[in-house]
């Protein structure tokens, strides 16, 4: 399925367009910082955000883009008025997300937006038969089936940001199809690797936000710390590569320095390596099969004393249990799964759940309300459905 890699230093010159949805949160930043680093090749055309005005009008102005999105309707005037006399047009609200998503002539739609808001904007993008720099891992995770058969029929090419299916991309690069025996997702652990469970009840947003090897938006870094991080992952990669849940395994990898590995049917196993640096994936999924100079952090072999390993505990970290089960029950499941845990991430940053709340409610609702059907509506009402379910379990938990 994937294109040989043409040559190992040429670039084809072109200049790329390219739209970034979520261009305020911490993948978005990073790949503006990209723009910036190789101004005559990316040209940035449309930007998107949640609701951060000030940063989008900022970014719009500097690119010179020709749209800008605010996602949430009742910021419009405000997003106007910040663009008054940029020559950028200001726009608002779910469809002008998709409008951004399907502009004409764009090369590249980076995904870095973050949540269940991200599968229609990448479905649409999917239908244009664009490249999808994907970030947004829930999209996949809710609608994997839906986005790989899109994909299929509308010829578009999905390329992985997250530093895990990076690596498996980037070690199946020339690879024939047919040859993994299984694909290896390292994980750091996140800050609690070590914590005695009893401790788990005392975790606190502000302890969990605090990553140990990366730098990332609030809800990644707290489904890290669940480690339901690396079960979005796996579903992630069921549907990226096409593999059967039963192939991939999951490795506690605290360095971070082995980002994923492949093992292939010979016995031989590859593995991509790098400093914990998201550029380095972002910069890849957008120049891919090309590699472009970069003055990104570089290995230092000699201070690499030891690279360790380790069994996940699922016991403590219960959410990359649910995800495995997720995508046994198929159906529904993985979707319930997904906004259960939206949902659970706000109410414990908000501090209305406890840490190991996070997996009880996810458990709750999956056990509740995961049922067949995988078809856009009934996603779309399965996520609807698990947020109502997931709210009022936290309120009637608080009264
Ligand atoms: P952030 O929270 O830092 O940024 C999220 C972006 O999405 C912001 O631009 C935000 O706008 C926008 N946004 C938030 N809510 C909505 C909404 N309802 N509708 C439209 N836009 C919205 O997230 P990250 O950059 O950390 O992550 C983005 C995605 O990439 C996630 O799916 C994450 O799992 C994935 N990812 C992130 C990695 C990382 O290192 N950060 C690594 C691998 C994957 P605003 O600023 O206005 O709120």
């Amino acid at each position: 399925m994937l294109p040989h890699v043409q040559s190992l230093d040429a670039d084809s010159g072109q200049v790329k367009q390219v739209v970034v949805l979520g261009s305020t949160g911490s993948i978005g930043t990073q790949t503006l910082d990209l723009a910036r680093l190789h101004p005559e090749k990316l040209r940035v055309r449309a930007l998107t955000a949640g609701r951060n005005v000030a940063l989008l009008a900022k970014q719009a102005r500097e690119f010179g883009c020709e749209l800008a999105v605010i996602a949430d309707r009742s910021l419009h005037g405000e997003l106007r008025a910040a663009l008054e006399g940029s020559g950028c047009r200001a726009a608002a609200g779910p469809e002008a997300l998709i409008e951004a998503a399907m502009l004409d002539d764009v090369d590249i739609v980076v995904t870095a937006l973050v949540g269940y808001a991200g599968l229609e904007p990448t479905l649409a993008a999917v239908s244009r038969g664009r490249r999808i720099a994907l970030a947004n891992k829930e999209t996949l995770v809710v609608a994997g089936g839906l986005i790989a058969e899109a994909v299929r029929k509308g010829g578009a090419e999905v390329i992985p940001v997250d530093s895990e299916h990076s690596a498996i991309f980037q070690c199946l690069v020339g690879e024939p199809a047919g040859a993994v025996e299984e694909l290896i997702l390292t994980a750091s652990g996140g800050p609690f690797r070590d914590l005695p469970r009893e401790e788990f009840a005392s975790i606190t947003p502000a302890r969990a936000l605090r990553h140990p090897n990366w730098d990332m938006g609030a809800k990644i870094t707290i489904d890290s710390a669940t480690m339901m991080n690396k079960g979005l992952e796996v579903i992630e990669a069921r549907w990226m590569f096409d593999i059967p849940a039963d192939r991939i395994r999951v490795v506690v990898h605290p360095e971070s320095i082995i980002h994923s590995m492949v093992l292939f049917h010979d016995g031989s196993t590859k593995a991509q390596l790098g400093v914990p640096d998201m550029k380095v994936p972002i910069q890849y999924a957008l120049t891919y099969p090309e590699r472009w100079k970069a003055p990104h952090e570089r290995l230092d072999w000699t201070a690499l004393s030891r690279l360790n390993f380790q069994e996940p505990d699922l016991e403590r970290f219960p959410c990359l249990r649910l995800a495995f089960e997720a995508l046994e029950r198929g159906g529904t499941a993985s979707a319930v799964l997904n906004a259960a845990n939206e949902v659970a991430v706000a109410r414990f940053l908000s501090e209305d759940l406890t840490f190991m709340g996070i997996s009880e409610l996810i458990e709750q609702a999956m056990d509740r309300l995961a049922g067949p059907g995988n078809t856009l509506d009934a996603l779309r009402s399965a996520d609807a459905e698990t947020r109502r379910f997931a709210e009022e379990h936290v309120r009637a938990a608080i009264h």
